[in-house]
Formats: C-alpha cells, structure tokens, sequence
C-alpha cells in the first residue's frame, strides 16, 4: 500500500512553492516558480532511482527499465502549474501518486514487462496563455511553433519568450517531440473538480471520456438610441437581441444536442450600460462541452445558425468569432477495465463517468491507450485554496493506479 505521510509530505512540500496569503497556490505556466515544482520532482524521482530528464520544452519525466527493452513505456503522472490562488491537489496529487507508483514497484521488488516513466507536465492550466496542456501537445506533436506563437500572456510575453526566460530551450521544440508508438499507454491520477463522486459517496471514478469545448465569441452592433425618443419599432437593440441568444444557447443545449451537451454563455459585457440610452453593443461568451464530438458538433451549428437569425430578423449587426473547437477523448477500454478490476480488488466504491475538465489525458488520449482515476473533491471545488480531498479516498485513487498499471503491464 502506498504511504500516507509521505504523500501528504510531499504534498505539502509542493504547496510550499508559490504559496499565496490565502492558503493557496500560483505556480503559473513557464515560470520559476513552477520550475522549481519540477526541480523537486526530479529530486524525489531520482531518489526513487529512476532515470531522470527534463524535455526541451519543461516536461519532467523518470524512468524505470522494465524487463524486455523492445516494449513501450507506459506513461504515468500529471502536472505542476496551477492556476493563480489554486489548490494544492489539482495535478500535484496525480505526480505525487505516480511516484508512489514507482516506490511501491521497488518496495514490493516488482519486475513489470514495460518500462514505467512518471511525468510531470509543463503548462497545464490554461490561465497565462489561454491554451492548456501545452506540454502534452508538444510531445505529442499537436501543437508546434506557429501554434505556440499566436499565444502571450497579459504581459505580452509569449510562450517561447516564457520558456526561454526559465532556462528551456523552445528553439529545439522537435527534440520534445516522442515517437507515440514508444507510449504504451499513459494513466493519469486526478482531483475531480466536481460533486458527481461525493454525491454518491464512490472514492473512485473510473473515467470514460473527457468532454472537449467549443467556443464562440459573438460581438453584436445595435443602435445606442435615445430610449425615450425611440418608438419600440424603430430601435437595435443589442442586448434584447443577446438576452435572445443566451436564451437559445440554454434550449439548444438542453433538447435540440445530445443528453451529455451543455452550453454556457459565460460572459455578457453590455455598452454603454445608461439608464437612459438603448444597449447599443454587447459582447457574448458562450462556451458549448460535450463528451461526444457529434452531438457537440449539432449544438455548436445550431447555436451558431439561431445567433445568425436573431441578430438578422433584429437588424444587429454580427460578429461571430470561433475562439476554439476541441475534439472529446475516449478512454481505453482496455486501460478503464484495469482500473475498474483494481479498484474492485482493492474493496474500493467505484463509478464509471466522463470528465468535465480538460486534462492532459485527453490529449494523451488522441495518442495512446489512455485512462483516469478520478478522487473526489470536496464539495467539487477546484481552482481555490478551498480544493481538498479525503486522504483516504487519496490513498484510495493512489492504489488503484499502483494496481492498474501492473495490470496494464499485463494485458497491453
Ligand atoms: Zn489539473
């Protein structure tokens, strides 16, 4: 069985690095702080006796030989960043539970047939250059230079200019790269961020498939009109037009997509925002997610056709951007069935379910036989110093990926 204390040792070792006054955490993308995050991972990997590198481009990875050299590694881990006064368990519990990963094979003197390597990525979280898991989609090879550089920060500093800044080396961005067919699979240990598994009172989620985003940004140009001088016949209304459209975005997703659809429209910024003037301008965020690319796909035409016809039938003005268009991942039967078979071994409460959130494991998952566990979270909170999980259902999710990946070094 993995150690507690360690785990939560280690846990609060990382927490320690970009702690914030809060009681959270800011470790953002390609910044100091969250390389000192690997630095201390690389320690503790080397410690574990593996064998251990830094990529080009920030992902730290460790090695453990496995017993026939021709055979592909299965991949293990999770990420390091966080989002700015995050908590102290999204991506650090999915690193610090691959090492015991790792510790427990050569505590127990296991020989697996597969090499196992922990990673932990760079550049997970999506709040310095709007673009998440960045470190997966560059081994991966599904984002390259020309795709880094539409990015900057708030500060106008971009990936590469990041990167460099920290000691990388983003100008060799092709020797981060791996040759896919060398990951055997890749599994990843993860705090929910929802309520589903605390509802149920399950310590484990067993994940399907990870829901992918589409969005939109819609500017809409009405007439600021005086609104008492205006007769209701004649006015542009640009906000009534919107109230339209975050209406239609409600219904679409409920009845006219898939059961597993959901639309948001997040954000609804009015001009000029007068008692006394007619909205002349609004500006809408709407954010469309599904498990499924199909129904995703039906909503995102739909919604985009309806915005279409309510801004021409009120005479508005329509300036609709796509801002992005990610495509769901499904997880490996073979990997979920390790996963569910070792929770079931261990006595643990399981339930199989998609995951809302974006992970580097859907990345992954375009690549490799690709699996999660899920532990939950408190309350479903997530991205504040608020984010906790029951240690024990921790140390729960952390045997399940010892089990599991043994189990995969089996069947794969
Ligand atoms: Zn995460």
């Amino acid at each position: 069985m993995a150690d507690l204390g360690r785990i939560q040792n280690n846990l609060k070792a990382l927490a320690a690095i970009g702690a914030t006054p809060e009681g959270g955490v800011t470790r953002p993308a390609w910044s100091a702080l969250e390389r000192e995050a690997h630095l201390l991972a690389a320690q503790w990997m080397r410690e574990a006796e593996l064998d251990v590198w830094v990529d080009t481009v920030g992902n730290t990875f460790g090695r453990r030989e496995g017993s026939d050299p021709r055979l592909p590694t299965i991949m293990i881990g999770s990420h390091l960043d966080t989002v700015n006064n995050g908590g102290n368990l999204d991506g650090t519990a999915g690193v610090v539970g691959s090492l015991e990963v790792v510790r427990e094979l050569a505590a127990k003197g296991a020989v697996t047939r597969h090499p196992i390597t922990v990673v932990a990525f760079a550049a997970e979280e999506a709040v310095r250059f709007a673009d998440t898991c960045m470190g997966s989609k560059l081994i991966t090879g599904y984002m390259g230079r020309a795709e880094l550089d539409r990015l900057k920060d708030a500060q106008g500093v971009t990936p590469v200019e990041a990167m460099q800044g920290v000691g990388l080396h983003p100008d060799r961005l092709d020797e981060a790269r791996w040759d896919t067919s060398r990951i055997a699979a890749y599994i990843e240990m993860h705090i929910e961020q929802g309520q589903v598994l605390e509802k149920l009172c399950k310590q484990v989620g067993v994940v399907t498939a990870i829901a992918a985003a589409t969005r939109y940004k819609a500017i809409l140009k009405g007439s600021a009109d005086h609104s008492g001088a205006t007769p209701m016949g004649k006015r542009k209304d640009a906000l009534a037009a919107a109230a339209e459209i975050v209406l239609g975005v409600e219904r679409i997703a409920a009845f006219e997509a898939g059961p597993t659809t959901v639309g948001t429209v997040g954000i609804l910024k009015v001009q000029p925002g007068a008692m006394t003037v007619i909205p002349g301008g609004a500006e809408l965020g709407i954010d469309i997610r599904d498990t499924i690319v199909e129904p995703k796909k039906v909503a995102s035409d739909k919604i985009a056709a309806m915005i279409q016809e309510v801004c021409e039938r009120r005479n508005i003005e329509l300036e609709l951007i796509q801002l992005l268009d990610d495509v769901p991942a499904v997880m490996s039967t073979t990997i979920q069935e390790a996963i569910r078979h070792s929770a079931g071994r261990l006595g643990y409460s399981y339930h199989m379910m998609p995951s809302a959130a974006g992970h580097d494991a859907r990345i992954m998952g375009f690549a490799t036989q690709t699996g999660m566990i899920f532990v939950p979270s408190r309350q479903g909170l997530s991205h504040s110093p608020e984010e906790w999980t029951n240690p024990a259902d921790l140390l729960a999710g952390i045997n399940v990926l010892v089990e599991a990946v043994q189990e995969a070094d089996k069947t794969l």
